[in-house]
């Protein structure tokens, strides 16, 4: 392991980068290296030679060096001391969860690298040509560490074609039932690993939806539902919940999960939550609790402003549906879309909505889904908690 295969050099603006702990270098910023095979790890010097680390190298995409070590030396068994670490930190922040995220790629310095956990099984992503090429000694660490049932290749993310990789479901070891059972929050979900959004879960949402059952109370709109993530955690301390999503198997998912945990007051449509936000606030319908968690509007930098009208538009309606004394607890996964600028977004949707509210608690992404400080990119998950007044 850790064998380096070749030498790439980078300008002065690429070895800034580095040096101030950025993962990731352009391709405008390196000196196109010959001969050295795609996915290699390879020793990274800066315009005068200087050594400044090693990396995965891409020969496709834009970001065509992922960092793995800074300085002069990559220890051989640099992989099994980032699992070991990566899992250590597990065992801290999510001791007696079923589902969680065990590898989050920068975050745990394996770049594009993810392992999700479902009670047996694991879900794996190798989302660069890096990865891609160490993938059987991966799953066999994984294998060894684990001893999981079964692990599933979720290999279907776009980035993968930026990579020059196909995209694959597969299984890789074991066996994986097309669905898998977890508990979350004292809640049975039922998972498809196999073909659900993301790995089959909203794992990074983990602790918000935690977070959300303290404060829910009332009737509750869960919109941009999926399975449920929030709403089905809150449900048994509150009078009534709708759970809101444009996918017919999201939605009819939902249903059977309500209906397997008893848990009568779950109502679930299918709807563009767009419109049916709009045909709430008509119908004069009100709640105390206001959930938004959309997909991520903004995936590129020039989608921001059209997303902002997007994020705008939906927290305006949300707002205006909420009861005096409620909460809406509002979410942006576009990392494109800082957080300040989503709080401003927010506060302008209040302000047309003539409300008053007060800011409860900033959240991000479950601490599975570690957040590299200086590296925005990484903080992609915004969750704010806001009050209406009385
Ligand atoms: N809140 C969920 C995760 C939501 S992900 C959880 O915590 O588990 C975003 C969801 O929005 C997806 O399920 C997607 O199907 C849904 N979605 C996308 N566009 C939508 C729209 N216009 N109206 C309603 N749902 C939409």
């Amino acid at each position: 392991m850790a064998t380096i295969e070749g030498q790439v050099r980078v300008s002065h603006k690429g070895a800034a980068r580095i040096r101030r702990g950025h993962p990731w270098v352009f391709r405008s910023d390196v000196q196109p290296p010959r001969g050295v095979p795609d996915g290699a790890v390879v020793e990274v010097t800066g315009p005068r030679g200087v050594k400044l680390g090693f990396a995965f190298f891409s020969s496709r995409s834009e970001i065509c060096l992922r960092m793995l070590e800074r300085g002069e030396r990559l220890a051989d068994d640099f992989l099994a001391v980032r699992l070991a670490s990566a899992l250590a930190w597990r065992e801290q922040v999510a001791t007696g969860t079923e589902a969680c995220r065990l590898v989050h790629g920068e975050g745990d310095r394996l770049p594009s690298l993810i392992v999700d956990r479902y009670g047996d099984y694991l879900v794996v992503q190798t989302l660069s040509q890096g990865t891609e090429r160490l993938k059987a000694e991966i799953v066999g660490r994984l294998v060894e560490n684990l001893a999981p049932r079964g692990i599933l290749e979720r290999n279907d993310p776009k980035a993968r074609a930026l990579e020059g990789l196909e995209r694959r479901v597969g299984l890789l070891y074991g066996e994986v039932p097309e669905t898998v059972e977890v508990i979350e929050g004292g809640v049975r979900l039922e998972v498809d690993l196999w073909k659900g959004q993301k790995t089959g879960l909203f794992l990074d949402q983990r602790e918000n939806h935690q977070a959300a059952a303290g404060y829910a109370r009332g009737r509750v709109l869960d919109a941009f539902a999926y399975n449920g993530g929030f709403g089905m955690q809150v449900a048994a301390r509150v009078e009534q919940v709708t759970l809101v999503d444009a996918s017919a198997e999201a939605v009819a998912r939902a249903q059977r999960i309500a209906e397997q945990n008893g848990l009568a007051n779950v109502l679930c449509r299918e709807a563009n939550a767009f419109d049916l936000l709009r045909e709430l606030e008509t119908t004069g319908e009100r709640f105390s609790t206001v959930i938004l968690d959309p997909p991520a509007f903004a995936k590129s930098r020039a989608a921001v402003p059209r997303a902002a009208r997007g994020y705008k538009e939906i927290n305006l309606r949300g707002l205006k549906l909420l009861a005096p004394g409620g909460f809406l607890i509002t979410c942006s996964c576009s990392h494109h879309v800082h957080e300040a600028d989503f709080e401003t977004i927010v506060a302008d949707a209040a302000a047309d909505a003539g409300v008053s509210v007060t800011l409860v608690e900033k959240r991000r992404q479950a601490r599975d889904h570690p957040v590299l400080l200086g590296v925005p990119e990484t903080h992609y998950l915004k969750c704010l908690v806001l009050r209406r007044g009385d």
